[in-house]
């Protein structure tokens, strides 16, 4: 198979960094098939190669999948020069594999982000021809009905002129002095809930992201926290 550096292995697995992985490699720690590795700079092959740290085996991960409850206030973003980002959320070790967030929550929304560094991934959810479904729970400021629902289902026209595709709206409860709702819809414009109850004279006042394709948030998850997927969960979202 391929062939890596060993040190760039470690590291791309969080171990620690270059310098940390020489010092280990130094003090005779890493073990290549059961034999000692002094060289960070040997070739591995990651795929058939056994690397063990410390006696304990380091298995080589190409892609990283992470369910995060996003909390209000942060940003769905890499980096940003003023606020913290969803990646500031995330451990270290999480961190190494440079996810990214697939689409993108409002600062104030919270719930189901999913990161990765898998490209592939991120395209097929993200592409406008496949329409994942997204379901959203909303507080909203007023009641909502069949009114509501009848023309999220027939589409409505946002500011900029676009018509949704049909999206279903389930009331959880509705009174004069606001309604829980959840919405499922199958694309994702530019703060697409709030632009669609605007569209009905409504204001979106909190959102919450629970599903996005065969993902569901982990409610275990408190806000600000986060996981990494499930075997069976990545393959039900591939
Ligand atoms: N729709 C919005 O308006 N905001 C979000 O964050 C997600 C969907």
């Amino acid at each position: 198979g391929k062939t890596m550096r060993l040190d760039k292995l470690l590291a791309h697995m969080g171990i620690g960094t270059r310098s940390d992985i020489r010092k280990l490699a130094r003090q005779g720690r890493i073990t290549r098939n059961g034999v000692t590795a002094s060289d960070p700079g040997m070739h591995v092959d990651p795929g058939e190669d056994q690397i063990a740290v410390d006696g304990e085996r380091v298995v080589y991960q190409d892609y990283i999948y992470i369910m995060l409850n996003k909390p209000a206030g942060v940003i769905s973003a890499t980096e940003d020069r003023r606020d913290r980002t969803v990646l500031d959320l995330l451990d270290e070790r999480m961190r190494a594999f440079a996810p990214f967030p697939v689409g993108r929550l409002d600062k104030d929304t919270e719930g189901l982000l999913l990161l990765t560094n898998d490209g592939q991934l991120a395209h097929n959810l993200l592409s406008p021809r496949k329409h994942v479904d997204k379901t959203y729970y909303a507080e909203i400021d007023g009641p909502v009905g069949q009114r509501e629902q009848e023309a999220f289902r027939q589409g409505v026209e946002l500011d900029d002129g676009y018509v949704t595709m049909p999206a279903e709206l389930e009331v959880l409860g509705s009174s004069e002095d606001g309604a829980k709702i959840e919405l499922t819809i199958r694309e994702g414009k530019f703060h697409q809930v709030k632009r669609m109850f605007e569209a009905v004279g409504r204001k979106v006042q909190y959102l919450k992201r629970l599903r996005m394709g065969t993902l569901v948030l982990d409610e275990a998850l408190a806000p600000g926290t986060s996981r990494e997927l499930t075997d069976e969960e990545v393959d039900q979202l591939k």
